[in-house]
């Protein structure tokens, strides 16, 4: 059982092929630099910077103050709430409306 798990795990996610947070996180390392996200309200936002552990977001409104990083175990958190379609309030903790315009993105979530 333990064998075949493993083999499934294996196929799924270095095809980048799912929902996973791993997946999701080597989608955004590789297409942030050229998109522009959008908040449910419409506000732009871009990823100005990403490590292996977390992204920082960057206002494309001048009158935008400084957005909060978020973290790859937030993100993670928020993912139940994407397969759910829950509105961004219901997002855990913060940058609620940041995490759901990421996730909603077709790019980073495709599938
Ligand atoms: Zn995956």
């Amino acid at each position: 059982m333990y064998f075949w798990t493993k083999i499934f795990n294996i196929m799924n996610c270095p095809q980048m092929n799912c929902n996973c947070i791993d997946c999701i996180w080597k989608r955004i390392q590789n297409c942030y630099r050229d998109k522009i996200f959008t908040t449910k309200r419409g506000r732009r936002f871009c990823i100005s910077d990403l490590n292996s552990e977390k992204i920082i977001l960057s206002g494309v409104e001048e009158t935008q103050n400084t957005l909060f990083p978020i973290k790859k175990r937030d993100l993670q958190e928020a993912i139940i709430c994407r397969q759910n379609n829950n509105p961004p309030n219901q997002y855990p903790s913060v940058a609620t409306s940041y995490k759901w315009g990421i996730l909603n993105d077709p790019d980073i979530w495709p599938y």
